[in-house]
């Protein structure tokens, strides 16, 4: 008998959608926007604590209209953290612009200070600062944004945070995409709540989240005709997507305390493995923990990630690499990057050695057990590599 997949992070529904998705048919307001798209904004506007927020069709063109928003044209240059999904940048091309990327430090595998402070200098003295640097809070783990804030303010940068991954995540008491100009959250089928596709964009400067709408339903003019003096785009969400997003939006606490779970039970259920890291959490943060993930030890582990990877899949299991960094993507191949350190590329070792583990909230704990055995029999017995140090 097969065994029955395991998922790496698949949709949770509550049951509730469908009322909402009914309220709006029966008013007849299938389209354009409506009630579910103006309370979803609010909804999530209240949640995260920020003054505003804009419904829109992904996570990827909120980062657009945000670029958008902070007048990023051809040539400019947009700083990006490496160590993401390809959609935190893309964007920047879409624009013309040209991308810078940062590397990650290794607490928390986001933004390195170390490596931003040192590009931020080098493009102040070469005159020519970014007009934007997006940060990406991965994992569900927020970035070190004290102190990358403070290098922002210093050099007057506006801040993009991609919380793409790390709704419901809290730094220092504030959540985690309400640091930045702006904010950016998806909705996407495996994202910690889903709309099975959407994105929203948060801000505390209503005025450019006015401004936002206007670029996202085509840039139309006041006027009685079809009017345009600028180019706009067709990236609002629907309100029958905007609809399940609320239902689902009233159980994202429940969510991340699930996911908070099954990183915890992971944690104790590997604890006897020796040359397991998975990524720390600091003091004064919470991660929604989206995914669970984890380093493997060279030293003490001598199976390869990939082989890991490929005794899961003959499981039925879907566990994945972590993002490959954008610097290290043909897409991105001669794009100029600063490491960590001069000599220490952070992104790249956490690439070599790293693995996302199914973390569904609605995992179940027998599912869990059987990743868990799975990974230990693939690690076990594998002998020291000898010399690689
Ligand atoms: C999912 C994701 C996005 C893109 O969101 P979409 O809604 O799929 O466009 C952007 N950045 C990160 C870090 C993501 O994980």
């Amino acid at each position: 008998m097969k065994n029955s997949r395991i998922y790496l992070s698949p949709p949770h529904m509550t049951g509730n959608e469908q009322m909402y998705i009914n309220e709006a048919f029966e008013s007849n307001w299938i389209a354009p926007l409506g009630k579910n798209v103006d309370m979803f904004e609010k909804e999530i506007a209240e949640y995260v604590g920020a003054k505003g927020a804009v419904a829109v069709s992904s996570g990827t063109a909120a980062i657009h209209l945000a670029l958008s928003l902070l007048d990023v044209k051809r040539g400019d240059h947009v700083f990006c953290s490496t160590f993401t999904f390809v959609a935190s940048a893309n964007p920047i091309l879409y624009k013309g612009a040209e991308p810078i990327f940062i590397d990650s430090e290794p607490e928390t595998w986001n933004m390195s200070p170390q490596a931003l402070e040192r590009a931020l200098y080098d493009a102040y003295k070469e005159r020519k600062l970014p007009k934007a640097v997006i940060m990406a809070n991965i994992y569900g783990q927020s970035g070190k944004m004290k102190e990358l804030m403070a290098l922002c303010d210093h050099y007057q940068v506006p801040i993009i945070e991609d919380a793409a991954e790390s709704l419901g995540s809290t730094y220092h008491e504030k959540h985690s995409g309400t640091f930045g100009e702006f904010g950016v959250y998806s909705f996407n089928g495996n994202k910690i709540i889903t709309t099975s596709g959407g994105g929203m964009l948060v801000s505390n400067d209503l005025k450019k989240l006015e401004k936002a709408r206007f670029l996202a339903t085509q840039a139309r003019d006041p006027a009685v005709y079809y009017q345009h003096h600028e180019v706009g785009y067709n990236y609002r969400m629907s309100n029958i997507l905007a609809g399940v997003g609320r239902a689902q939006l009233k159980v994202i606490e429940d969510r991340v305390t699930a996911k908070r779970e099954v990183f915890e039970r992971y944690n104790y259920l590997l604890s006897d493995v020796a040359g397991i890291d998975f990524m720390a959490e600091l003091p004064q943060t919470r991660s929604n923990r989206w995914l669970t993930v984890f380093t493997m030890n060279p030293l003490e582990i001598a199976t390869e990630p990939i082989e890991v990877l490929k005794a899961m899949a003959e499981q039925n299991i879907e566990a994945r690499p972590v993002w490959k960094p954008l610097h290290m993507q043909p897409l991105y191949l001669n794009t100029p990057y600063y490491s960590h350190l001069e000599n220490e590329d952070v992104s790249k070792q956490l690439f070599e050695t790293g693995i996302c583990l199914p973390s569904g909230s609605n995992l179940l704990e027998i599912e869990q057990v059987r990743v868990v055995n799975c990974l230990k029999e693939s690690v076990k017995g594998a002998k020291r590599k000898e010399g690689i140090f």
